[in-house]
C-alpha cells in the first residue's frame, strides 16, 4: 500500500481506521439504511462500505473510488452515527464517509457554492418571508428547489416566521443583563423556522437568572460534512470558534438548542479542527437541557410535578450520538412525566430524508416509528428539529422539543 496512491490526504488518513475494522457487522445491526430493502444489493451496508475500503487499500477495488457506483453506497450513510457505539474497533465509519463523498463532492463545482451558501440563501429568504413561503410552495418553487438541491417536490419546505430569532432579540425592549450569562449558537432552524421555541428559550432562560447573547455565528455546517464538503464545513467552523471563544473569554458559557449544533461544537469542530480553542469552546458548550438539569439538582429552579401525564420520548439519532439522552430522560423524569420511549430512526437525517433520491427509502426507514407512535396516539418528544418535521409529516401527530414541556412548569427558587 502506498500513501501517495490514495488522493492525498483525504484517504491517507483512513488507512489505519480502516483496518482496525474486522468485519463483524455489529454497525449493520444498528444502521437504519442498512435494514430496507435497497440495502439487500451490492454493498450498501455499513459493514459494506468499510469493506470496499479495504478492497480499495489492497488494490484489489476494480473500480475508481470517485465512481457513481462506489460513491453511491456511501450515499447511504446518512451520518446518523448509531454505529459508533456499538463498534468494537472504534472505526468512526460516518467521518470516513464524509472523506470518501468529498473525493467527489469537491469537484462538483455548483454543489459546492449551493451548499456552501445554503446559510446565506436562508437568510435573504428570511427577509421576505411571505414572498419566500408563497415561492418556495409553487411548482416554480419546487421545480428550483428540486433542480438545485435535489429536494423533493413532495416535501413541504418549513416556513419562514415574520422575524428570525436573531432579529426579535435584537429589537425587543427587555433585556436581563445581569446574572449568568449564555451565548446563543443558534443554528438556522431554530433562527428562521422554529423562532418560537427560541423566544420560549430566551424568555425562560432569562426568567431564570440568565443573562442571553447572541454572538455573531453562521449556521453549524452539519449538512456539509454529510455532503462531503469538509473544507468549507472547517471555513464556517473556524469562524463559529472564533467568535464563540470571544464570548467565553468575556465570561459566557455557549448554550445550543438543537442536537446538531451541540454535536458540532461538542464533537466535530473539535475532532477536525484539532486546536485548543474549538477544545475550550467544547468543553464549555451546553445544551439547554443540561443547563435546566443541572439547575434542578443544584435546587436553582424547581419544576411543578406532571405526574401521569403520558408522552413518548423519540431518541434522536443526534440525541443519541450526543450522549444528552440521559440527561433528557431524567430531566423529564423529574417532573414525572408517564415517559414511553421508541428508539426508531425516523428517516429524515437531515436533508437526506428530503432529496428526491432517497424520499421513499427514507419514509421506509421510518415506517416502523410512525406505526407505533401512531398506535400509542399520545403527545411525542424529540430533541432534534427534522426528527420532529418527519414524524409530525408522517403521523400527525404533536411533536415538541422537550423544553417546550420543560419550561411551562419550571420557575426559580425564592
Ligand atoms: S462494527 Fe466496526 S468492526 Fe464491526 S463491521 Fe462495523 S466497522 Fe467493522
Ligand atoms: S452513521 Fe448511521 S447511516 Fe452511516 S453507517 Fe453509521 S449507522 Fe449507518
Amino acid at each position: 500500500m502506498t500513501i501517495e496512491k490514495h488522493n492525498g490526504e483525504y484517504l491517507d488518513l483512513l488507512l489505519q481506521d480502516v483496518f482496525k475494522c474486522v468485519r463483524c457487522g455489529f454497525c449493520n445491526s444498528v444502521c437504519p439504511t442498512s435494514n430496507i430493502s435497497i440495502s439487500y444489493m451490492g454493498s450498501r451496508t455499513s459493514r459494506g462500505r468499510i469493506v470496499i475500503l479495504q478492497a480499495y487499500f489492497s488494490n484489489i477495488l476494480n473500480k475508481p473510488i470517485e465512481s457513481d457506483e462506489i460513491q453511491e453506497a456511501f450515499d447511504y450513510c446518512f451520518g446518523c452515527r448509531r454505529c459508533l457505539d456499538i463498534c468494537p474497533a472504534g472505526v468512526k465509519i460516518p467521518q470516513i464517509v464524509w472523506r470518501v463523498k468529498s473525493l467527489k463532492a469537491r469537484k462538483r463545482l455548483l454543489h459546492r457554492f449551493l451548499f456552501s451558501n445554503y446559510g446565506l440563501l436562508e437568510k435573504i429568504c428570511s427577509k421576505m418571508p411571505k414572498l419566500s413561503n408563497t415561492f418556495l410552495s409553487s411548482s416554480l418553487g419546487k421545480t428550483m428547489l428540486e433542480r438545485l438541491y435535489g429536494i423533493d417536490r413532495r416535501v413541504s419546505f418549513p416556513k419562514f416566521y415574520e422575524v428570525s430569532l436573531e432579529s426579535w432579540f435584537r429589537r425587543r425592549r427587555f433585556q436581563n443583563s445581569g446574572g449568568r450569562k449564555l451565548s446563543y449558537f443558534v443554528d438556522v432552524f431554530t433562527n428562521y423556522h422554529e423562532v418560537d421555541l427560541g423566544i420560549e428559550i430566551v424568555t425562560t432562560l432569562e426568567k431564570l437568572g440568565y443573562s442571553i447573547s447572541i454572538p455573531p455565528q453562521k449556521e453549524a455546517g452539519t449538512i456539509l460534512f454529510e455532503e462531503g464538503l469538509i473544507e468549507e464545513a472547517l471555513k464556517i467552523a473556524r469562524y463559529n470558534i472564533e467568535n464563540l471563544y470571544k464570548s467565553i473569554v468575556n465570561g459566557s458559557v455557549i448554550l445550543t438548542s438543537s442536537p446538531a449544533a451541540y454535536l458540532a461544537l461538542k464533537k466535530d469542530y473539535p475532532e477536525f479542527l484539532g486546536d485548543e480553542k474549538s477544545r475550550i469552546v467544547a468543553d464549555n458548550t451546553f445544551d439547554v437541557l443540561e443547563l435546566l438539569l443541572r439547575d434542578v439538582e443544584e435546587g436553582r429552579v424547581k419544576l411543578d410535578s406532571r405526574e401521569g401525564f403520558k408522552i413518548t420520548y423519540h431518541h434522536s439519532c443526534f440525541t443519541k450520538a450526543s450522549g444528552l439522552t440521559k440527561t433528557i430522560k431524567r430531566l423529564l423524569s423529574y417532573a414525572e412525566y408517564d415517559l414511553k420511549e421508541v428508539d426508531q430512526c425516523c428517516g429524515i437525517a437531515g436533508l437526506w430524508g428530503m432529496k428526491k433520491k432517497h424520499f421513499d427509502q427514507a419514509i421506509e426507514v421510518g415506517s416502523g416509528l410512525f406505526s407505533e407512535l401512531k398506535n400509542l396516539a399520545i403527545p411525542v418528544t424529540s430533541q432534534s428539529e427534522t426528527c420532529r418535521l418527519q414524524i409530525r409529516h408522517n403521523t400527525g401527530i404533536d411533536v415538541k422539543h422537550p423544553f417546550q414541556y420543560i419550561s411551562e412548569i419550571i420557575e426559580p427558587r425564592p
